[in-house]
């Protein structure tokens, strides 16, 4: 039998996210490696974005609509994939590592009975096969995995492998109305951080840490985050601190992000806030202490006291935008 791949594209609004358009993206390269077909599913009330699914290589999606799948329930969503990959007999199943898909991705590998490699950095084909790495151990170590089970599920790091633009083609959605939606629980409010671009599908992100001294401060680090049009990270010490909202937070128990560049200031680089953040492409750390452990693993590096670099910063940026 060959092999059916099955990306699931998450829905937000109505909008399908970046981060499922760049599971689609690599799902695309690696079935074009082995010679087999890909197509999607999204749940939801409405999309209104379908016409970038066929940026990514996709022409085939399957579209399960119902008011109650508008948010994300485990149980409705985990029934109606399963019997969707079993009905189909898809055989790779890639989703993104985002909230919902930290959650789905396990429950559909127990309930499929098959082989599963969460927050994948890397995939690759070797003797036909994909190989997928993922950090572990803090992302001290990288562990390569191959599954050997007939249905396989692979749960993919926002942001690690980039968006590979086609030539737009058409996209075939299939339209199912679902009529009977199984939820066990049910979502009665969402609140959002309104207007503000979540760390972990940002470009780039302004972390702030100890070093801010005081919750005041960090107008200095939203100032460059909005010059930027980036998102606003923290350390732990500051969310413990209540300095700043645990969504913020970047670690081994807070987001794990991979954007472009990453700008930490005044975060001394603990192994836990290194875990992560270390696989940003671009990292810039600004400390006072030239011993910081940050400065180990920073592209580039200004010893200096972060209340006098960081307003020069913001009007050079302002600067070079005019
Ligand atoms: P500090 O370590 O206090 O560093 C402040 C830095 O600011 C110093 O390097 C200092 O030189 C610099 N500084 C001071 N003043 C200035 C100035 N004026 N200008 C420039 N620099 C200045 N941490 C996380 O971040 N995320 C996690 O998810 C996380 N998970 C954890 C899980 C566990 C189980 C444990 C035990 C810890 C965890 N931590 C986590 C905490 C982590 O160990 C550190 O305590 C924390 O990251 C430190 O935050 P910080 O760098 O902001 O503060």
């Amino acid at each position: 039998m060959s092999n059916k791949f099955l990306v699931i594209l998450e829905q937000r609004n109505g909008y399908i996210k970046k981060s499922s358009l760049e599971a689609a993206s690599v799902s695309v390269k690696i079935a074009n490696q082995l010679n087999a077909g890909v197509q999607a599913i999204v749940l939801g009330d409405k999309v209104e974005n379908f016409d970038l699914i066929p940026l990514t290589g996709i022409s085939e999606v399957t579209f399960y609509y119902n008011k109650e799948l508008s948010e994300y329930s485990s149980s409705a969503y985990t029934s109606l994939i399963t019997k969707h990959i079993t009905d189909n007999n898809f055989s790779e199943i890639f989703i993104s590592n985002t909230a919902l898909g930290k959650d789905l991705a396990p429950r559909l590998a127990a309930k499929l009975d098959c082989g599963l490699v969460m927050d994948c950095t890397t995939l690759e084909i070797v003797d036909n096969t994909i190989i997928a790495t993922r950090p572990i151990f803090a992302g001290k170590m990288l562990m390569k995995q191959k599954l050997t089970s007939a249905v396989k599920v692979y749960n993919l790091r926002p942001n690690a492998f980039g968006i590979i633009e086609k030539e737009p083609s058409v996209v075939n959605i299939d339209k199912v109305e679902v009529a009977d939606v199984c939820l066990s629980t049910k979502t009665v409010e969402v609140k959002k951080n309104e207007g503000k671009l979540d760390v972990a599908e940002a470009d780039i992100i302004v972390s702030g840490g100890r070093g801010m001294k005081g919750p005041e401060n960090f107008n200095l680090i939203e100032n460059l985050a909005n010059e930027l049009n980036a998102a606003v990270g923290a350390s732990r010490a500051v969310v413990d601190a209540g300095w700043r909202p645990h969504a913020e937070q970047v670690g081994q128990t807070g987001k794990t992000v991979s954007p472009n560049l990453y700008i930490a200031v005044g975060i001394s680089g603990a192994i836990q806030h290194v875990a992560g953040m270390r696989s940003s492409k671009y990292i810039v750390a600004i400390n006072k202490d030239k011993d910081a452990p940050i400065f180990q693993i920073a592209d580039y590096g200004i010893v200096a006291d972060a209340f006098e670099v960081l307003p020069s910063i913001i009007e050079e940026v302002k600067k070079i935008k005019q």
